[in-house]
C-alpha cells in the first residue's frame, strides 16, 4: 500500500509492514505547487489557511494514496481538518501523536498502536531501523562534510535531508544515489563566500532561496529542521530515536539543538523561516530571544520563487552583518 503522512515519523514501522511511505510534503513541493494549492481552494480550503496543508490534500487526493497517517500532536493543528476531508473522499486516515512533554510512556503507545495497526513486530521494525541508520550515518557524514570542509551547498544538503523522511520511498536507491554524491563531492573545492549560516524552521516553499543566498555569498551549513528529519543521532532504540528529534516539541527542545550547533559550526547569523498563517511564526519570540547571533526571520506563502521585497530584505541583513 502507498501510505502518506504529513511529517516526520516512525516510518520504519510502515517499511517493515512491506508498504511504500510517501512523505505529502516533498511530493507537493516538487511538484506544480501553486495549482496543488488552488485545486484545494476551489475544493473551498481558506486562502488563509496555509499552503502547506493544501498543497497535502491535494497531493493525497491526486497520487492513488492507500492511506494518510497524520501527525495530529507534535505538528500542526490544521492536521486533524485535513484528515477529516481526506476521510470524507474515502482515504483512510490514521493519527499518529508526539506527546508535546515527551511523555516516553505516552511515545512508546504510539508506536505500539501504529505497529498493531500495520500488524508488524517490534522486533522486525527494529531491523528495519538498524537498515536505515546504515543510510542516517552516511548523512551525518554528508552534513559534517557541508560544514567542516565547505565542499557541499546549502541547497544539496536541504536536498539530501528533507529527502531522509521517507528516503524518496525506495532507500536502496536513496543510499546508492547518496553514495554516488559522496563520491562525486570528493573532488570539489570548497565554496567561496563571505557568511556561514544556519537556516531555521520547516523547509521553505519558496524555490530559488538557496540560489539567492548562494548568490549574496552565503553559505548555509546548518539546515535545522531538515537535519532532524535526518535523525542524527543515532539512538540505539526506537523510543530514544523519536525523544532526541527535536521537531515535534516544545520550541526549547528545539534551542537547545540549534544554539549548540551555532557554536559547533561557528555560524554568522541565521534565517529563520515561517510559513504564512503557521502557529510556529510564534516561536520567533523565542528564537529571537534566545539565539546568540543576529536572525533574521522570513515569511513564504505560496510556491514559487523570492518576491523582490525578501530580497531586499536578505540584503540590507547582510549590509547590516558587513558594516557593523
Ligand atoms: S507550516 Fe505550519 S501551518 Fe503549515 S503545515 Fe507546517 S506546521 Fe502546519
Amino acid at each position: 500500500m502507498k501510505i502518506g503522512f504529513t511529517t516526520s515519523f516512525p516510518v520504519e514501522v510502515i517499511y517493515a509492514a512491506g508498504h511504500i511511505p510517501i512523505d505529502l510534503n516533498n511530493i507537493f513541493v516538487t511538484g506544480n505547487g501553486k495549482k496543488l494549492v488552488e485545486d484545494a481552494e476551489f475544493e473551498g480550503y481558506p486562502r488563509n489557511i496555509c499552503s502547506w496543508i493544501k498543497g497535502m490534500y491535494s497531493v493525497a487526493l491526486n497520487n492513488n494514496i492507500d492511506a494518510v497517517i497524520g501527525v495530529v500532536e507534535g505538528d500542526c493543528s490544521n492536521t486533524h481538518s485535513l484528515m477529516s476531508t481526506l476521510q470524507d473522499k474515502d482515504i483512510k486516515v490514521i493519527s499518529f501523536s508526539f506527546p508535546h512533554h515527551k511523555n516516553r510512556k505516552r511515545l512508546l503507545d504510539e508506536i505500539t498502536k501504529l505497529e498493531d495497526k500495520f500488524d508488524v513486530d517490534h522486533s522486525a521494525v527494529l531491523k528495519t531501523k538498524n537498515r536505515l541508520d546504515k543510510i542516517r550515518k552516511k548523512l551525518v557524514l554528508l552534513d559534517k562534510i557541508t560544514y567542516q570542509e565547505r565542499i557541499i551547498s546549502g541547497q544539496e544538503n536541504h536536498f539530501w535531508l528533507v529527502n531522509s523522511s521517507d528516503f524518496n520511498s525506495d532507500p536502496n536507491d536513496y543510499e546508492n544515489r547518496l553514495d554516488e554524491f559522496l563520491n562525486e563531492v570528493k573532488g570539489r573545492n570548497p565554496i567561496k563566500s563571505e557568511f556561514r549560516f544556519g537556516f531555521l524552521g520547516v523547509p521553505p516553499i519558496i524555490s530559488d532561496l538557496y540560489e539567492f543566498l548562494e548568490e549574496q555569498k552565503v553559505h548555509i551549513i546548518y539546515n535545522e529542521i531538515q537535519r532532524q528529519f535526518s535523525m542524527p543521532h543515532l539512538r540505539k532504540s526506537l523510543i530514544d530515536q523519536y525523544l532526541s528529534y527535536t521537531y515535534p516539541y516544545t520550541i526549547f527542545d528545539r534551542l537547545k539543538d540549534i544554539k549548540t550547533e551555532i557554536k559547533n559550526r561557528d555560524l554568522d547569523a541565521v534565517i529563520s523561516y515561517s510559513q504564512s498563517f503557521c502557529h510556529r511564526q510564534i516561536d520567533n519570540i523565542l528564537i529571537k530571544k534566545y539565539v546568540e547571533v543576529p536572525v533574521l526571520t522570513i515569511e513564504g506563502d505560496q510556491p514559487g520563487k523570492l518576491d523582490a521585497r525578501t530580497k531586499l530584505r536578505i540584503e540590507s541583513f547582510l549590509d547590516m552583518l558587513r558594516y557593523s
